[in-house]
C-alpha cells in the first residue's frame, strides 16, 4: 500500500521546533547498527553490513527513514542505503571511474564534456549515501573548497563563451550552506557569457527541509534562470515532506527535473516507475532521465538489463503522456551526450 501523496507528516511532536536542515544533517544515521536497529531488522545482517560499509559509508537522514517500512529488508528506500556484502564483489567491467570524469576535467572542479554547459563539483559531501553511487569512488579530496580555490575554474568558465548554462553537482551542491552557495552563485553571475543556473541535488528528496525560504530567494533572485533537478528513484520517496518541499520549489517559479537509476530490486517495474512519474507530475516536477546504472565498482547487484529497460519504458509510453515519460539513457565516455536507449 502505497501512503496518500498528500499525507501531511503530523508525527513529529508538535511542542518540538522543527529541527533546521542543519541540524536534520548532523542527526542523520551514520551507523549501521543504529539503521537496523531503528527498522527492526536482523542483526545478523551487521558483519557484512559493516564489512561494505568500510569502502563507502552509511548515511540516511531521518525524514528518509521515516519513508521506509520497518522489518522489511526489501523495502526500496532501504535497498539504495543498506550496505551489504554484494558490494565487495569484484565484477569485471565494474571499475572505479565508470564514466571517464578524469579526462573531461579542465579545471579543478570542473568537468566539460557536452557543448554550453559545464559542470562544477560544488563539494563531495551529501545528505545520503546511495549504494549504487556513480561517483562513490570521486577524489573529492583533489577538488577545490574556499571561493578563491574556484578562481581557476570561473577563469576557465568566463573564457570560454560557448557556456550557457553551469552546473552544480557534487556530491551534493545543496549540502553547501547558503552563505557558501551564494558566493559562488554571485560570482557565476558575473560572467557575461553564463544565462542558466542548473542546480543537480538528492536533498529535495532527502532532506526536503533544505528547501526553506533562504534557498528559494537565492534561487529566484538571481540574474540566471534557476533549473533544479533532483533525484528520486520510487514512488514511496515523494510523499510527506519531501511532496511538501517540491511543491514549494514548482510554486516558486523553478523548472524542476527529476533523473531516477534503474535499479534492480527498487524500481525494476513499469508499476511502479508508473507511479513514480504520476506523484511527480501531479506536483509539477517533469521526469527526465532514467539512467542506465553506471558500472561503478560495487554496484553490480543494481543492475538492470538493458532489453528489460527498454521493454518497461515502451509500456510506459503506452501508459503515460509523453512529458511524464523519461528518457532512457546511458552515460558513454567520449560522448557528446548521454545515449538514448530507446
Ligand atoms: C550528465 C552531465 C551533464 C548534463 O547533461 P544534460 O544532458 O544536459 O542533462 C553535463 N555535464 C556533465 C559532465 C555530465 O556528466
Ligand atoms: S546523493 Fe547523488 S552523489 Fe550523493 S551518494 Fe547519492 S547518488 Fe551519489
Amino acid at each position: 500500500m502505497i501512503p496518500a501523496l498528500d499525507q501531511a507528516d503530523h508525527s513529529h511532536d508538535l511542542t518540538q521546533p522543527e529541527p533546521t536542515w542543519h541540524e536534520s544533517l548532523a542527526a542523520a544515521i551514520r551507523d549501521p547498527q543504529v539503521l537496523l536497529q531503528r527498522l527492526g531488522l536482523p542483526l545478523t545482517l551487521l558483519p557484512q553490513t559493516t564489512r561494505a560499509a568500510k569502502q563507502f559509508s552509511v548515511m540516511v537522514p531521518e525524514s528518509y527513514l521515516q519513508r521506509m517500512q520497518p522489518g522489511d529488508l526489501n523495502d526500496p528506500l532501504l535497498r539504495q542505503v543498506l550496505p551489504l556484502g554484494d558490494e565487495l564483489l569484484d565484477v569485471p567491467g565494474f571499475i572505479a571511474d565508470a564514466v571517464d570524469d578524469q579526462s573531461a576535467r579542465i579545471a579543478p572542479g570542473l568537468l566539460k564534456k557536452y557543448a554550453g554547459r559545464a559542470l562544477m563539483i560544488v563539494t563531495g559531501a551529501c545528505a545520503i549515501h546511495c549504494r549504487y553511487c556513480f561517483r562513490r569512488h570521486y577524489p573529492y579530496n583533489e577538488e577545490p573548497r574556499r571561493l578563491e580555490d574556484w578562481q581557476p575554474a570561473l577563469d576557465a568558465l568566463a573564457a570560454d563563451e560557448s557556456i550557457h548554462e553551469v552546473l552544480l553537482s557534487g556530491g551534493d551542491p545543496l549540502i553547501v550552506p547558503d552563505r557558501r552557495l551564494s558566493d559562488l552563485i554571485r560570482s557565476l553571475e558575473q560572467i557575461p557569457h553564463l544565462q542558466r543556473l542548473r542546480i543537480h541535488s538528492r536533498l529535495p528528496i532527502v532532506l526536503p527541509n533544505r528547501v526553506g525560504p533562504d534557498l528559494i530567494s537565492l534561487l529566484t533572485e538571481s540574474r540566471l534562470t534557476p533549473i533544479m533537478v533532483v533525484h528520486a528513484n520510487h514512488p514511496h520517496e515523494i510523499q510527506r515532506d519531501c511532496a511538501d518541499a517540491l511543491r514549494t520549489l514548482v510554486r516558486s517559479g523553478v523548472t524542476t527535473l527529476n533523473q531516477s537509476v534503474l535499479l534492480r530490486g527498487v524500481n525494476d517495474s513499469v508499476d511502479l516507475l508508473q507511479e513514480l512519474s504520476e506523484r511527480l507530475i501531479n506536483l509539477g516536477v517533469i521526469p527526465y532521465y532514467l539512467h542506465q546504472l553506471d558500472r561503478v565498482q560495487g554496484a553490480a547487484h543494481f543492475e538492470v538489463d538493458e532489453a528489460f529497460g527498454l521493454s518497461l519504458i515502451k509500456q510506459l509510453r503506452k501508459r503515460l503522456p509523453a512529458y511524464a515519460v523519461p528518457r532512457y539513457v546511458r552515460e558513454e565516455a567520449g560522448q557528446p551526450h548521454k545515449s538514448p536507449l530507446e
